[in-house]
C-alpha cells in the first residue's frame, strides 16, 4: 500500500527502509509476534538489493555440501582478508563484526532456501580456495519477492512512497517514535514505537553532502549514484540523536556498469587485455587504462561502449570449458570472462549473445556503428586512428601503451552502453547486536540498524558478502527490535 492512510497510532517495531536488509528485518520481527510497521520512500519495495546480481557468498552450506567441497567459516574468513585491498591494512576493518558476516553467511543461504529461493553453484572466485559463490534463480529480485511473500504471509504493514523524517526519543534517550512523511508531500505522521526501530536505508552514495563529507572529491559530482534511493537518510535520523557512525568513504573512483539490468560490472581486466572505449559519437576518448569512468561520465549522454577484437574475444572462456553445474571454465582453464552475471555467475561471450540485449558481435565497423548509434565513418575512423597507432606509426592519441594490441580484426565486440557510477561504504556503528551506538560505545536505547546502514567498518568485498552481511543483520535487527529491545 502506498501512502500514510490507514495506519494505527503505534507499532511494536518500525522498519525503515525496504530493501534486503529492511524485509528480512520485517519478516523477522513479524514472525516473532511483533506488530510490524516498514515504510519505503520510493514508490516500489526492493531498494538497491533489487537490482544485484544475487551473489551470496557462504562456507558450510548443504550445496557445497552436494558438491562434495568441504569448508569451514575458519577457512572462509582466512580467504576474506585476502580480499582487502592493496594499500589497505586488515587492522582498518572491524574484524570482530567481519567475522560475525562469515559465521552467519550459511545461514542466510539457508533461509533463503527455506523461503524458496533457488541457487546455482557454488562457484569460485579468486582469492577464495574454494567454491563458495551461491547464485540465486533468476537474480537478486528472487530474494525481495521471497521476503515479501514472507511478510505479506507475517502480517507486515507496508507502506511505500513513505519516508522517516525524524526519530522522537523518551526522557531517558529511548527510540519511542517516527515522524513520517509522503514523499509527494501529501502530509505527515507520527507513530509511536514500543520496540525499536530498524534503521534500513543502505547506502548514502546518492546524498552528495554526506559524500562529500567523507571523501568525495568535487570532480565526482558529474557522476551519478546507480541508485537514488541511496539517501543515507538512515546515518541523518541516527545521528540527529548522538549516534556514531564509522567507516563512512565515499571517496573511492567511480566503477562501471551497464545502463541496463542486471547493470553488470565489466571488470577492469578486460581493458588491460585490449579492449577500448568508444563513445555514441564513434570516437576513442580516453586511455583506457587511466581515469576512464570520469571521462565517460563526461561523453554525450554519459555513456561509453566497451569495444574489442576477435583476438580478444578468443581468449574468453566458452561453455565447453565448464565442468557443471558451476561455471568455473575460466577459472579451470586461466581464461577470462566478460562479468559476473545473475544465476550462471560468470557470463561469456555466448551468454551475452543469448541473455542480453546491450551485447554484439559486429562483422564490420558499420554494423559496430550501428549497435553504437554512431556514424559508420568515425567508427572506421576510431578503428583505423587505433591500428596506426598499434602499429607504431603514430602515437596514440591518449598516451596509452599499445603494446600488444592491434591490428583490430573482426569480427567486433562491443558491450554497452556502460556508465560510471559511484558507491559509499561505512555507516552508523554497530555492536554485534546490531544496536546503534553512540559517541562513547554505549547503544542507544531501542535503535538499531541494518544492512549498509548499520556497515559500521566492517569488511564488505569481492562478490557475495554484502548480501549475507544485509540479510544476516536485518535477522538480527529485526529480532532484537521485536524483544522489545535487548539489555541496552
Ligand atoms: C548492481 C548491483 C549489483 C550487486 N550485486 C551484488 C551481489 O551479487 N552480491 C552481493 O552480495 N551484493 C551485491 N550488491 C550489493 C548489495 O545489493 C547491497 O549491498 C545490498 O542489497 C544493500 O541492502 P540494504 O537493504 O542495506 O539497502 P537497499 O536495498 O538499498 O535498501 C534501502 C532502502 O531504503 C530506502 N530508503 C532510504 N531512505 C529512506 C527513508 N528515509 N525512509 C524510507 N525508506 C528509505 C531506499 O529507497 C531503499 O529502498 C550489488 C549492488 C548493486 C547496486
Amino acid at each position: 500500500m502506498s501512502g500514510l492512510s490507514e495506519l494505527d497510532g503505534g507499532y511494536d517495531v518500525l522498519v525503515v527502509g525496504g530493501g534486503g536488509a529492511g524485509l528480512m528485518a520485517a519478516v523477522e520481527a513479524a514472525e516473532r509476534g511483533a506488530s510490524v510497521l516498514l515504510v519505503e520512500g520510493r514508490p516500489e519495495i526492493g531498494g538497491s538489493t533489487a537490482m544485484a546480481v544475487g551473489a551470496l557468498t557462504a562456507a558450510g552450506t548443504a550445496l557445497q555440501e552436494a558438491a562434495g567441497i568441504e569448508d569451514s567459516a575458519e577457512a572462509h574468513f582466512r580467504d576474506y582478508l585476502g580480499f582487502v585491498e592493496p594499500g589497505r591494512s586488515v587492522e582498518e576493518y572491524d574484524l570482530e563484526l567481519t567475522r560475525m558476516l562469515v559465521d552467519l553467511a550459511p545461514s542466510v543461504v539457508e533461509r533463503m532456501i527455506e523461503l524458496g529461493v533457488e541457487f546455482t553453484g557454488p562457484q569460485p572466485e579468486p582469492p577464495h580456495t574454494v567454491y563458495r559463490m551461491h547464485n540465486a534463480v533468476p537474480d537478486a529480485t528472487a530474494y525481495t519477492r521471497a521476503l515479501q511473500r514472507a511478510a505479506a504471509a507475517a502480517g507486515v504493514s507496508t507502506r511505500t512512497g513513505v519516508a522517516a523524517a525524524s526519530l522522537a526519543a523518551d526522557a531517558d534517550g529511548a527510540v519511542s517514535g517516527a515522524a513520517l512523511a509522503d514523499v509527494t508531500g501529501a502530509g505527515r505522521r507520527d507513530v509511536e514505537v514500543g520496540g525499536g526501530v530498524v534503521l534500513a536505508t543502505g547506502y548514502f552514495s546518492a546524498n552528495g553532502q554526506m559524500s562529500r563529507a567523507h571523501g568525495r572529491p568535487l570532480e565526482y559530482d558529474d557522476v551519478e549514484p546507480l541508485f537514488d534511493g541511496a539517501t543515507g537518510d538512515g546515518v541523518t535520523l541516527a545521528s540527529a540523536l548522538g549516534a556514531a557512525t564509522a567507516g563512512m568513504h565515499a571517496g573511492a573512483p567511480p566503477h562501471f556498469r551497464t545502463v541496463a539490468k542486471p547493470y553488470i560490472h565489466p571488470p577492469a581486466g578486460i581493458f588491460a587485455a585490449g579492449a577500448i572505449l568508444i563513445n555514441r559519437d564513434g570516437h576513442r576518448y580516453v586511455n583506457e587504462l587511466e581515469g576512464a569512468e570520469l571521462a565517460t561520465s563526461r561523453q554525450p549522454g554519459r555513456v561509453g561502449f566497451v569495444v574489442f577484437d576477435s583476438h580478444l574475444a578468443a581468449r574468453v572462456a566458452t561453455a565447453d570449458s565448464d565442468v557443471p553445474p558451476p561455471r568455473d571454465g575460466w577459472y579451470r582453464q586461466g581464461k577470462m570472462f566478460l562479468s559476473t552475471f545473475p544465476e550462471i555467475g560468470y557470463a561469456y561471450l555466448e551468454d551475452y549473445r543469448q541473455r542480453t540485449g546491450y551485447f554484439v558481435e559486429a562483422a564490420n565497423a558499420a554494423q559496430l556503428a550501428e549497435f553504437i548509434r554512431a556514424p559508420a565513418s568515425a567508427v572506421r575512423r576510431t578503428l583505423d586512428r587505433l591500428n596506426e597507432a598499434a602499429a607504431g606509426r603514430a602515437p596514440d592519441p591518449f598516451g596509452r601503451d599499445l603494446d600488444g594490441i592491434g591490428p583490430f580484426a573482426p569480427p567486433f565486440h562491443a558491450l554497452g552502453p556502460i556508465k560510471a557510477v559511484l558507491g559509499s561504504s561505512g555507516g552508523l556503528r554497530v555492536d554485534r547486536e546490531m544496536r546503534v551506538l553512540n559517541g562513547e560505545g554505549r547503544p542507544i536505547p531501542c535503535l538499531y540498524a541494518a544492512g549498509m546502514t548499520g556497515s559500521s567498518n566492517v569488511l564488505i568485498a569481492g562478490h557475495g558478502h554484502a548480501l549475507a552481511w544485509t540479510f544476516a543483520t536485518g535477522r538480527i535487527a529485526g529480532a532484537n527490535a521485536a524483544a522489545g529491545g535487548v539489555a541496552q
